[in-house]
This record gives structure tokens, C-alpha cells and sequence, in this order.
């Protein structure tokens, strides 16, 4: 089942903000959020969260750097005081770096003003440390939440150097980012996969991530797939990664030309994704990113 908009999944999960930016609330005697998001997610999340005390969430995981996983940092920080971010070492370096952190506060209040949420959201042009990260995780560490529930941390780069899954073993939940296809439009519909970092490595952690035991699979994106087709979704997830490496070395051996092989693959992928905030110009940017990288690596 492909859980589309946000609802409580159970007595410990709960799926926050909206289609396209997903957090989730997890609930033991403490509580921690997933998914730093972007501020134009806000005034949603203000909503969903009004029967949650001030002091109860003490922990918000970024899952990775990219602006539109990062932009609602300074929300909870306002709205959980003593809230302790966390996400992989490689985050914490690359949002400490003035470019991204300017780049990644300049893409969320352009989203906001574009969907006329600005007078709404915390503005983060200018704001010093807008996503500051306190304290780096990395393979294997545990968060204990208390009543048995215990939050583990992996590490699985590809998609950036810095995605970080999280796991809930005590509900078989697992929250990949962005380290897997997204569904288009059925559950079984996969978008291409997004390998901007290094198209091996995602391939490694998207086979990683199917190990795991698996009945919620809560993604940085468009909702939740629930129950069996949890694992099958993250199985066809990498048959679908797969079949794309070599379609696009086809290609390639074809013209030999980079740039059309790259805009040819990115004018599909366009028109498979979901997100408002994605333009053409940064379609091709990835897309030749990642291209360029599945041709080096061949
Ligand atoms: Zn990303």
C-alpha cells in the first residue's frame, strides 16, 4: 500500500509535512524527527505538530545536505528548543560551507515565495548557521528514545556523499532518503534513480537497504509504501537503477556525445518527477552528473 499523504502510521510513527516533502515523528518516552525538508513545509508541520510538547523532541535527523532536506532546520530549533540535529559527518561539513548553506537558504525561500508561503516561513537568506548540524552520526550508532524504542543510524552514500538511512528495528521501519527511485504514479511505478555523488555507491546501498527487515519504508518523498510491497518496492528499486545503467551506456555507445545522451535522459526524467522545486536546468545538471559518472566507471 502507498501511503500518499501524511497520517499516523502507528502507536510509534507518525508521517509529517506533505506529498512532496515528507518528515516523520518517532515516539518513544522521547521523540525524534525525521527530515530536515524545506521551509515552505512549515505551516503544515505547525499544524501537525500542535499536540506535541516543546520539550518532547529532542532529536531531528537532516538525512542529507541537499536544500530541500535541510531548509526547516531553524522551524524546529524555534519550535523544540534544545533540539539536537544530527545527520552524517559529510552533512555537517558540507552545510558549514558558506556556498551551499547560501545556495540551500536562497533555493528555500525561492520555493516559498513561489508557492506564496513566504509571509509564513522563517526566512533563511542571510540567517548565520540556518543549518547548523550539533552532533555527527555515523554507521551503526543507536539512539535509545526510551519504552523500547531505539532509532539506528546507517550510512549509505550515492545519491550525495552524506545520505544517512534511519531504522526503527521494534516497527521494521526504515527511512532510506533519497537512496532509492521515487514512486511515480502507482507504488510500482519508479521514477530514474538520482546517483549524483557515485552511481557504484548508491548501487551498494540500495542492495544494503535491501537486507533489512522492512514493513514501513518511509521516503524523504511522496509518502510511505506499507506492508509486502515495502521490500519489493526497494527490490524493483534496484532492478530499476540497473536497467537505467545500462540503458544509458547504450546510449552512449550509440553518439557518443555526453551532453545529448544527458539531455535526451533528463527531458524523460523530468517528466517522471514530482517536485515543483526541481526545474529543467537543474534536471540536466544531475542527470549529466550522473551520467558522465555511470560512463567513467564502466
Ligand atoms: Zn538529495
Amino acid at each position: 500500500m502507498w501511503l500518499k499523504e501524511p497520517a499516523e502510521i502507528n502507536g510509534t510513527i507518525r508521517f509529517l509535512g506533505t506529498h512532496e516533502l515528507c518528515f516523520y515523528l518517532v515516539q518513544g518516552k522521547d521523540a525524534l524527527i525525521i527530515g530536515g525538508g524545506m521551509s515552505h513545509a512549515t505551516p503544515a508541520l505547525e499544524t501537525q505538530l500542535r499536540d506535541i510538547d516543546t520539550h518532547r523532541v529532542k532529536y531531528l535527523v537532516v538525512t542529507h545536505s541537499h536544500f530541500d532536506h535541510c531548509g526547516a532546520i531553524p522551524y524546529f530549533r524555534r519550535r523544540f528548543p534544545g533540539i539536537e540535529v544530527l545527520a552524517t559527518a559529510a552533512s555537517r561539513d558540507a552545510l558549514a560551507k558558506q556556498k551551499v548553506a547560501d545556495y540551500n537558504a536562497r533555493m528555500n525561500d525561492l520555493a516559498a515565495e513561489q508557492v506564496g508561503l513566504r509571509g509564513e516561513c522563517i526566512p533563511l537568506e542571510g540567517q548565520r548557521d540556518a543549518f547548523r548540524i550539533d552532533r555527527a552520526v555515523s554507521e551503526g550508532d543507536v539512539v535509545d528514545l526510551g519504552e523500547g524504542v531505539n532509532v539506528e543510524f546507517h550510512e549509505v552514500p550515492g545519491h550525495s556523499k552524506c545520505c544517512l538511512a534511519t531504522y526503527v528495528p521494534g516497527c521494521r521501519a526504515l527511512f532510506p532518503t533519497d537512496t532509492t527511485p521515487h514512486p511515480v504514479n502507482d507504488w510500482n511505478d519508479l521514477a530514474f534513480p538520482s546517483a549524483q555523488y557515485d552511481f557504484a555507491s548508491y548501487v551498494k546501498s540500495l542492495r544494503r537497504l535491501g537486507e533489512f527487515d522492512v514493513e514501513i519504508l518511509g521516503l524523504d518523498h511522496h509518502g510511505v509504501i506499507l506492508g509486502a510491497e515495502a521490500k519489493e518496492f526497494l527490490r524493483l528499486g534496484l532492478r530499476r537503477t540497473l536497467d537505467f545503467q545500462q540503458e544509458v551506456l547504450r546510449r552512449y555507445a550509440v553518439s557518443k556525445d555526453l551532453d545529448e545522451v544527458a539531455r535526451e535522459t533528463a527531458r524523460e526524467a523530468l517528466g517522471k518527477v514530482k517536485l515543483q522545486f526541481i526545474t529543467e536546468d537543474l534536471m540536466f545538471i544531475i542527470t549529466r552528473t550522473m551520467i558522465r559518472n555511470i560512463i567513467a566507471g564502466n
